[in-house]
């Protein structure tokens, strides 16, 4: 027996079935009118938020990482909860623009953006985060030709990166942000060519569950923040933190202490250095924001044995749920926190593997797992799918075509 990881709080049990947003599972799937279906509930993602409002101090302001999760009315739902949005193409500025979003609550990172959409992007006013001198260079241009200065703030490649971090995203040579050591010239050259210095962003890593890496990576950012202002000399107007706060998905995950990391950024920002005393700061979050607001269901199409071995066959799989069936950047398999979502709360009676539709051994949803007896119609459900889940696999191999998505 392989065990399933955790499930996260606040999902309900009505009538025998997994409920979320006060419905039954098969009355969502009812609603949807198909499986496989993607489910994210507004009582989450609101409770997400609340909990870090609460925990961090108020000079801290709260972006949301859209790759995460792209869904328009996801989306919608957190525009007025959050202060920024974090985009990382012109299709998300679109996406944003589409629900209303003022692009100037709008920074856009990523190492190949193109000209069409620096264009899109200093056309609507949305602050540049810098990866590079070329880049800057590209946005002078484009901004010279539509008589518009570009809002920028540099992507900083620093030398350190948040330890135990699932996705390492500093440290070293990177295709991200502009080495560190580089970054006070690139400021002052493109404030000398006219653009509107917006500051700084420093990234250090991703599904971090560790209060203690957080903790530290977010002093080591205010400290660089403090020397890099010094060294631009030109005021520090805003700097994005970075985020890295990550969710349990695994057995043996512990949640993020997230007292702890709201306390220790209070102290710091108590204890801010003058050069950081008008800094507008923020952090941005993608999974810890919506990841755990998110199950997917999928049906079962066929119960069948093999050597021994009970096989559930759903209508889902890895194109849906790349991250879940470990093909999605993890080096060993383990089972995502996953249950029978018509048979909630039941008894496990029988070890199973819950697998994919799809012609691959790689589509697996979970492995020996002690599930109740399910039957073909039964629905599964695979949870923290809210984040990196429906547009983070790949939907179109082998043709079956996208999953439902509903927001409840
Ligand atoms: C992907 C990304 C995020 C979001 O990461 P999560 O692990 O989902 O919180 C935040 N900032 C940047 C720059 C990113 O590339």
């Amino acid at each position: 027996m392989k065990p399933v990881g955790p499930i996260p709080a606040g999902y309900e049990t009505i009538a025998g079935e997994l409920a979320i947003g006060g419905k039954r599972a098969s009355e969502l799937v009812a609603e949807a009118g198909r499986t496989p279906l993607f489910v994210y509930s507004r009582a989450h993602l609101d409770a997400r938020v609340a909990e870090l409002r609460a925990a961090l101090p108020t000079r801290v302001g709260l972006n949301y990482a859209v790759k995460a999760n792209p869904h328009l009315a996801v989306i919608g739902h957190m525009a007025p909860l959050v202060d920024g949005f974090d985009i990382a193409s012109s299709g998300e500025l679109a996406l944003c623009v589409a629900v209303g979003i003022d692009p100037r609550r709008i920074s856009f990172a990523g190492p190949g953006k193109r000209d069409d959409e620096l264009e899109a992007a200093i056309a609507a006013g949305v602050t540049l985060n810098c990866e590079s001198e070329g880049e800057g260079a590209r946005a002078v241009a484009i901004g010279q030709r539509l008589g518009k200065a570009p809002r920028i703030a540099i992507r900083v490649n620093p030398s350190f990166e948040m330890k135990g971090s699932g996705m390492k995203m500093g440290g070293g040579a990177k295709q991200f942000g502009v080495d560190a050591e580089r970054v006070p010239d690139l400021a002052r050259h493109l404030i000398g060519e006219g653009a509107e210095w917006r500051g700084l962003h420093i990234f250090t890593g991703s599904q971090t569950l560790s209060a203690d890496a957080i903790i530290e990576a977010q002093g080591n950012v205010l400290e660089l923040a403090a020397e890099l202002a010094d060294a631009i000399g030109h005021g520090l107007p805003k700097l994005n933190m970075g985020g890295g706060l990550g969710i349990p998905y695994f057995p043996g995950d512990t949640p993020v202490d997230l007292a702890r990391v709201g306390a220790a950024l209070s102290e710091r920002v108590a204890e801010l250095p003058p050069v950081l005393a008008d800094t507008e700061l923020c952090i941005e979050l993608g999974r810890y924001l919506v990841g755990e607001a998110g199950v997917y269901l999928t049906r079962i199409i066929d119960r069948k044995v093999s050597h021994g071995v009970t096989y559930l066959v759903t209508d889902g799989g890895l194109h849906h749920q790349l991250a879940a069936s470990g093909n999605f950047g993890t080096v060993v398999r383990r089972n995502y926190p996953s249950a029978i979502a018509t048979r909630y709360g039941a008894e496990a009676t029988e070890e199973v593997n819950i697998v994919g539709c799809l012609c691959t051994p790689l589509d697996r949803l979970a492995d020996n797992a002690a599930m109740p007896r399910a039957e073909v119609g039964d629905l599964v459900a695979v949870f923290c799918a809210g984040a990196y889940g429906a547009t983070a696999s790949p939907s179109a191999f082998l043709g079956h075509g996208p999953a439902a998505e509903l927001l409840v």
